[in-house]
């Protein structure tokens, strides 16, 4: 039988969190490439919460995926066929493809990956664009210094483990919010976390982080958004900085989410709050990977993958992100090299 090309493609926008029925698996034709393209076998496909965001109709800061049409992500895969000269059959690559088994991309739309320098997934997490947003987020706008405490919120997730441990590179006090005991022993045990809190079993995270932060909390790094936020913003010292990286809890929300006035707070702390997207820092990712790179060399960085295998695991795995079913990458494995 002829080998064909497994799709998964968005067949109805989510009301609340998405499930099953928003994906529809499809078979089709393995494509060829054309002049300047290659086709790609998918070994690696990253689901990140951002995706969520573009299943929605209407404009945000990306465009919204197309109903009927193939899903696209973060994958890493292995060029099987080339027509362009930048790439050989064998090659690694990165690039942002669709959820298939099997793309075709031009030469512009992937780079290569050197598969010996570091496990070949560690591009779609750790030294990837989660890594990365860790690094910038926390380095230029969270700017911890020795000494202060730093709060992170979604810690024991891709990106909020690795901006714990930046900071505590950075000789902060560390305190991580996460959602499951399995979790909190993991960001204190494994990462070196000062203290961590469950926020799913605590009656009041504003009196676990006064325990946990009796000097205040000088910078929050943001991931989830909502009550968990409401409570480290009143915490804040004067002069707090909270990157604004993610609003997770409101991600599945059909109605918008209201809080505390916050204004208040910001006046009297002189509190800096600010938004930010990986990609306002492009030109300069070359600097963040080789610091990253170092630290992992250096054994300063740790980090974990939550590798789910099969193809037809990935709409489970991205489901699974709104569970908190993942402790660091959640990603998603395809096939192994070389294996046609
Ligand atoms: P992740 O943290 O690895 O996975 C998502 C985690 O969020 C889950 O494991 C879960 O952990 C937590 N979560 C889910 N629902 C929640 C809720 N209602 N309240 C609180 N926590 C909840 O994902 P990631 O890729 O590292 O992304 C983390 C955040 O950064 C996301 O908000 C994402 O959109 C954002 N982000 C932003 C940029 C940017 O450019 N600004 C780039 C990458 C990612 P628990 O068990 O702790 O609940």
């Amino acid at each position: 039988m002829t080998r064909k090309n497994e799709q998964i493609i968005l067949a109805k926008r989510p009301q609340g969190i998405p499930n099953m029925d928003t994906f529809e698996f499809k078979q089709t034709d393995i494509p060829e490439p054309e002049k300047n393209e290659v086709l790609v076998r998918t070994l690696y496909v990253s689901v990140d919460p951002y995706m969520r965001g573009r299943m929605r109709e209407g404009k945000s800061y990306v465009t919204p995926f197309p109903l009927g049409e193939v899903i696209t992500g973060g994958v890493i895969g292995e060029v099987i066929q080339s027509k362009a000269d930048e790439f050989n059959e064998g090659d690694i690559v990165i690039g942002h493809l669709g959820w298939q088994e099997f793309s075709t991309a031009r030469s512009n739309e992937i780079r290569s990956i050197d598969p010996d320098a570091a496990p070949i997934s560690t591009h779609l997490g750790i030294l990837g664009m989660p890594g990365l947003t860790a690094y910038f987020g926390l380095l230029d706008i969270g700017q911890p210094k020795e000494g202060e405490t730093v709060v992170v919120s979604g810690a024991a997730g891709a990106v909020g483990s690795t901006a714990g441990q930046i900071a505590k590179i950075k000789g902060a006090r560390v305190v991580g919010i996460a959602g499951t005991n399995e979790k909190i022993a993991y960001l204190k045990e494994q990462l070196g976390f000062d203290e961590a809190i469950n926020y799913k079993t605590e009656n009041s995270i504003k009196s676990a982080l006064k325990q946990a932060c009796p000097e205040g909390v000088d910078v929050y790094f943001d991931n989830v958004g909502g009550e968990i936020s409401d409570a480290v913003i009143s915490q804040f010292n004067t002069f707090a900085r909270m990157p604004v990286c993610g609003a997770i809890s409101s991600y599945n929300n059909t109605e918008p989410d209201l809080g505390p006035r916050i204004q208040p707070q910001l006046i009297k702390t002189r509190a800096l709050v600010k938004g930010f997207l990986i990609g306002d820092y492009s030109s300069q990712y070359k600097e963040g990977a080789r610091d990253l790179g170092r630290w992992l060399r250096e054994g300063k960085l740790t980090y974990e993958e939550n590798i789910v295998e099969g193809f037809h695991q990935i709409p489970s795995a991205f489901i699974g992100l709104f569970r908190g079913e993942n402790i660091g990458k959640q990603l998603v494995k395809v096939a192994d090299r070389n294996r046609s």
